[in-house]
């Protein structure tokens, strides 16, 4: 039986709802959009979708109390469509248990990734154990997070205990974006400063380590104003890997 995803679009502006329902379509999903906030909410509840793309401006509910609800019943990924001067909404929109945003004006390419993505994360376990990778290889990038080691091009970086913390806790969610106050509460636990400060820090040692031109990063983004975000790479379950599929 070939069983469709379905995808749950949620947005009041007419051409892009229309654009990301064509995309989809074309690529194999099941698409079904709501204009407003108790349409989209309702459609979840009857329709339980794969996955849900939501926009935080809609007439009538906000798309952050529109997370806080679904998230009361439901875990399905959440990808927020939301317009490039919002970076406290997408912060708020993570924190409220959204799993990745996507900002417009985005491309098919875009999009279509950032749903793999999100899919793919949903379906590891909430302890993670099982499913966890012992690899990851990104291009020249390569960590062997049982053995703790990071290689890059075959030779081995020298990372500290924090700096080794943070890059492998980017790497185990490769392609999702990470907020600031998540990253410095998962690496300084929750009484740390919720000052960005000592992260930056970190990433700018790391960059330095790991990245040709720190400048233009290959491996680590930064997301202005919301977090940081690892390429996605091939991850395994054990150390022999197939080869890379260059991403031309
Ligand atoms: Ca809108």
């Amino acid at each position: 039986m070939n069983h469709k995803l379905t995808v749950v679009i949620i947005e009041d502006e007419k051409n892009i709802c229309t654009f990301m329902e064509t995309t989809l379509e074309n690529h194999g999903y099941k698409a079904v959009s709501a204009g407003t906030g108790k349409d989209g909410l309702s459609c979840i509840t009857s329709l339980c979708p794969d996955i849900v793309l939501l926009d935080l401006g809609l007439p009538d509910i906000d798309g952050i109390d529109i997370i806080k609800k679904v998230r009361e019943f439901s875990a399905v990924p959440i990808l927020v469509i939301s317009a490039r001067s919002e970076e406290s909404q997408k912060v708020a929109a993570l924190d409220a248990g959204a799993d990745d945003y996507i900002t417009k004006p985005f491309g098919t390419s875009e999009l279509l990734a950032r749903i793999r993505t999100a899919l793919r994360h949903s379906q590891i376990p909430a302890s993670g154990v099982s499913a966890s990778p012992s690899v990851y290889q990104c291009g020249d990038l390569c960590i062997d997070f049982e053995k703790r080691l990071v290689n890059l091009a075959g030779n081995q970086i020298h990372l500290t205990q924090i700096e080794y913390k943070l890059v492998s806790l980017l790497a185990r969610n490769a392609g999702k974006v990470l907020t600031y106050d998540f990253m410095i509460n998962h690496i300084w636990g929750p009484y740390a400063d919720n000052n960005n400060q000592i992260l930056r820090v970190n990433m700018a040692h790391i960059r330095r380590k790991i990245e040709e031109n720190p400048a233009d990063p290959k491996y680590i983004s930064t997301e202005i104003g919301v977090g940081y975000r690892m390429k996605e790479g091939i991850s395994a379950n054990s150390s022999s890997l197939w080869p890379e599929e260059e991403n031309t």
